[in-house]
């Protein structure tokens, strides 16, 4: 795939061209963002404009990867012998210490056509201890016009000494003046019956301003199930549900997704607390978090937050989801019914 940066990352793609013409360009990069708003392709595109034989002959007159090289060719083709993607094998794996080792050994061999090595590590907060403790040692002894690209969007979980030795670049959370037009486009490109603008934004919420998450949610018609999942979370809050059916349901869903969303609707109530201005962006028919947010007090939110945070770091590791959920769910219960007692 051959693509230009997104409208959004414009200012700093302009400001790597900047530091790769002058030289300042380390061998290591930490990108760290929210999720869904195109770090990895952004990291893609830097390697092919790296190995990129018409911008490497003449760096001055090319902003991004000509597109028709024999080294864009086999990028495009995934078969550029001097790129490689470090990612788990499938989604929701780990990265695992043979693939970093996999990535030394190919680190150790000579750039096949001369114009250097670039590796990507996406998602690296994926990669377990072992991985991570392997990567170290390649990040302390960088070979000669390698680059190494670690992609993530929570940096916290990395190796405080992996992250000191990466140089970090943030990408901030796109405008919505950006990402809204972009995401229309996009949508409507090969959806023109269904403008439904209401729908195109909801959606970017829910995807918190990331205009790619946005974009797979409206394809997968993901605003059904998180209907159905915001009414069962209402319901039971309100005492019209038990935890036990809903963690059942819940766990038949995509629930890496489900605890993301369940975060930002937590995050939403907090806000409300200190801004009831806010528009009620979170509601289905009768059903609306912005309702709720005035019967639940502040305290029960921030603890129902840290629980959130520690319940998704569980369901990554595998362990039984219905379990969790229920636990979860048993939880912001409890934490949601005592506002009298504090
Ligand atoms: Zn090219």
């Amino acid at each position: 795939m051959m693509f230009k940066p997104y409208p959004w990352h414009e200012p700093l793609w302009q400001q790597l061209l900047a530091r790769i013409r002058g030289g300042t360009l380390p061998h290591a990069l930490l990108f760290t963002g929210g999720n869904g708003i195109g770090k990895r392709d952004f990291a893609i595109q830097l390697g092919q404009l790296l190995l990129c034989e018409t911008y490497q002959a003449d760096p001055a007159a090319h902003t991004i990867p000509c597109g028709h090289c024999q080294a864009c060719a086999l990028n495009k083709a995934a078969t550029h012998p001097d790129f490689k993607m470090v990612e788990p094998e499938s989604a929701g794996k780990i990265i695992s210490v043979d693939q970093i080792r996999e990535l030394a050994a190919y680190l150790g061999l000579k750039s096949h056509y001369g114009l250097g090595q670039v590796a990507i590590i996406h998602p690296a907060e994926k990669m377990n201890k072992f991985a991570a403790n392997s990567l170290l040692k390649t990040l302390e002894e960088p070979t000669a016009d390698s680059l190494i690209i670690l992609v993530t969007s929570q940096p916290s979980a990395l190796l405080p000494t992996i992250r000191s030795r990466c140089q970090q670049v943030v990408f901030q959370q796109p405008a919505e003046d950006d990402a809204l037009p972009w995401l229309r486009e996009n949508w409507l490109r090969d959806n023109a019956a269904r403008r439904d603008d209401a729908d195109i934004r909801a959606m970017l919420h829910l995807a918190n301003g990331g205009p790619l998450e946005a974009l797979s949610y409206l394809h997968n018609n993901s605003r059904t199930l998180v209907e159905a999942l915001l009414k069962s979370f209402i319901n039971l809050t309100l005492g019209h549900a038990d935890p036990v059916t809903v963690a059942k349901a819940w766990a038949e869903t995509d629930v890496g997704s489900l605890s993301k969303w369940l975060i930002l609707w937590t995050c939403y109530m907090i806000r409300l607390k200190y801004d009831a201005q806010q528009p009620d962006i979170y509601s289905v028919g009768e059903h609306s978090l912005k309702k709720l947010a005035t019967a639940v007090d502040l305290v029960a939110l921030f603890r129902f937050l840290d629980k959130l945070t520690e319940t998704r770091r569980l369901l990554d590791s595998q362990a039984n989801t219905q379990l969790l959920l229920e636990d979860l769910l048993i939880s912001w219960l409890q934490l949601s019914s005592n506002r009298s007692k504090q």
